[in-house]
């Protein structure tokens, strides 16, 4: 047996087998070859394969998305089709003597940028169309086998590290934990990982290759994996995993009842969601409502900028399964540690500080109008809430309300049916925490979002790891900022909750109530915990006696 350690994010027990999760790698040689007539015949090997492959997602999309979503496969198929494009892959192949991989990634490559630099946004977009060919094309010749990155079998993913964008395309259903030899406790995978309440183990360094297929249970409790383990270990790390199950199950007994504490206070609870898949955890933990649904994870889930009739269903499918409970939908918060190709944005020296969130949205114009013409129809269909990002001025919420208010004139001239929405902010930076009381009276909420508050008070990259040690979650001054919120919030009227992880901490439910929180919106595993804490405080007590019942 075998014990490595690492930083645990979810906790919990994981049992089963190993699958170490590759990227798949496109190292491309430029030797020079003598049979180019072979390396020609491999290109078009691969090129009727990824056509075949094209055509089957085209077949799936139609089937479980529509005609719309499917309609880019079909192009892709054409695309492989072009002739100037089959040309020069084959000049460099026959003239340059370079191989199929050479020219395949030379060929694409050429022909991406030149969509890049056409004016029309929508040739533009194609771009991150031939790229995704170009790795499909270079995955057949390379072998690559992406089918089974993941494998088929539940397991426990081991990898080096996860974008948000890798993390939203794995099958929920095969994933029992997760272990990553990189990753910081406040990213995105991390947060999504929570979402899941999937045991979870970050800055694992000594993860090895020879794990892959092995037998493992991942103990959160101990912050650590254990490969091959002992018979009595599984025995008795099982029965701890079976104990957790009953605690969950109890909890059950709690839904349907109120967030009110001993002496009558009554707060939300809301859930944070990335899309219509998380919908049914809202339901099962029970929550009121969805107080974050990080909208940019329906541009993430999409190869293409997705247009307003993708969004408008997408929210809608939400608002409709959850009403009248209210959804809070934020804008779209792309950037920093987000990116998606077809965006283009440029690579920047401090990405956190940069452009990003609102900041794209205001200069995006048509982008902004896509989003919020796609809510304001959706509004008819559920209790909708809208809440802008990355905040730090007056002028950027009146500027956001402002074409709110345009996209709403163009839908009314257009007979659209609309219904009745708050408008809110996240305050997430100092600026707008300490600008609070001019901002609340711009609009009817405020969402504290703490893992950048924290991120921006404290300057601390909450993507960079090395970092871990200096970052304090209850730091004062953030704890500071998020009173002062409060306060400025309730002297205006404008009710307050908190997203951030922060939120589903425990040890601060007693704190935030205190505050006079209005609102806390966890991930949807945490709904019922905090549920069973909020029931057990007795405000009336002095400040630390509060917590009467055995947690
Ligand atoms: C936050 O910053 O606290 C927040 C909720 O937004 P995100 O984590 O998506 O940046
Ligand atoms: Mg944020």
């Amino acid at each position: 047996m075998k014990v490595v350690t690492g930083t645990k994010i979810v906790n919990g027990i994981a049992i089963g087998k190993i699958r170490i999760y590759r990227a798949p790698c496109y190292d491309i040689d430029d030797s020079l070859v003598e049979d180019t007539g072979a390396e020609v015949a491999r290109f078009e090997q691969a090129r009727g394969r990824v056509q075949d492959q094209q055509h089957v997602l085209y077949e799936r999309a139609l089937q479980s998305a529509g005609e719309d979503s499917a309609a880019i496969f079909e192009a892709h198929e054409l695309m492989l089709d072009d002739e100037d494009l089959i040309d020069a892959c084959k000049e460099i192949m026959l003239k340059q003597r370079h191989t199929a991989e050479y020219a395949v990634q030379e060929g694409f490559d050429n022909a991406a940028q030149m969509f890049r630099d056409m004016d029309d946004p929508y040739f533009q977009a194609r771009s991150a169309d031939v790229i995704d060919l170009r790795n499909a094309m270079l995955d057949v010749l390379l072998g690559n086998d992406t089918d089974s990155m993941q494998g088929t079998e539940p397991s426990i993913l081991v990898a080096e590290d996860l974008a948000p964008s890798e993390t939203v395309k794995l099958d929920k259903s095969l994933l029992l934990g997760l272990i990553t030899r990189e990753g910081s406790s406040n990213s995105h995978t991390a947060i999504l990982a929570r979402s899941m309440n999937l045991p979870t183990l970050i800055q694992c360094k000594d993860i090895a290759d020879d794990w892959d297929g092995k037998f493992a249970i991942l103990d959160g409790y101990n912050s650590c994996v254990y490969i091959e383990p002992t018979q009595d270990l599984i025995d008795s790390l099982t029965a701890r995993r079976n104990k957790d199950l009953g605690k969950e199950a109890l909890l059950q007994q709690l839904k349907g009842a109120s967030n009110t504490t001993i002496d009558g206070k009554t707060i939300k609870v809301f859930a944070n969601i990335g899309g219509p898949a998380d919908v049914g955890e809202v339901q099962t933990n029970d929550a009121e409502g969805v107080g974050l649904f990080r909208s940019e994870f329906v541009y993430l889930n999409s190869k293409t900028d997705p247009s307003e009739d993708a969004q408008f269903d997408a929210y809608k499918r939400v608002l409709e399964t959850l009403a009248p409970k209210q959804v809070i939908i934020r804008t779209c918060d792309i950037g920093a540690d987000k990116t998606i190709d077809y965006m283009k944005l440029d690579k920047e020296e401090n990405p956190a500080l940069g452009y990003r969130a609102i900041r794209i949205c205001l200069t995006r114009r048509d982008f902004f109008k896509r989003q919020l013409r796609a809510l304001l129809r959706a509004s008819a269909y559920g209790n909708l809430g809208i809440m802008f990002p990355m905040i730090i001025s007056v002028r950027e919420v009146r500027e956001c309300k402002d074409i709110l208010a345009e996209c709403r004139h163009e839908l009314e001239s257009e007979g659209v049916r609309m219904g009745r929405i708050e408008v809110g902010i996240m305050i997430e930076t100092p600026a707008a925490a300490l600008c609070a009381d001019e901002l609340a009276e711009e609009v009817d909420f405020f969402s504290l979002g703490t893992n950048d508050l924290t991120q921006y008070t404290c300057a601390i990259d909450r993507q960079n790891a090395k970092l871990e040690p200096f970052s304090d979650t209850h730091h004062p001054a953030v704890l500071r900022l998020i009173r002062m919120t409060i306060e400025a919030g309730h002297r205006h009227n404008t009710w307050v909750g908190i997203c951030g992880e922060l939120g589903a901490d425990k040890s601060l439910t007693e704190t935030f109530l205190r505050m006079g929180v209005d609102e806390l919106s966890v991930n949807p595993k945490s709904v019922l915990p905090l549920r069973k804490i909020i029931r057990s405080l007795d405000l009336s007590k002095p400040i630390g006696q509060a917590l009467v019942q055995e947690q």
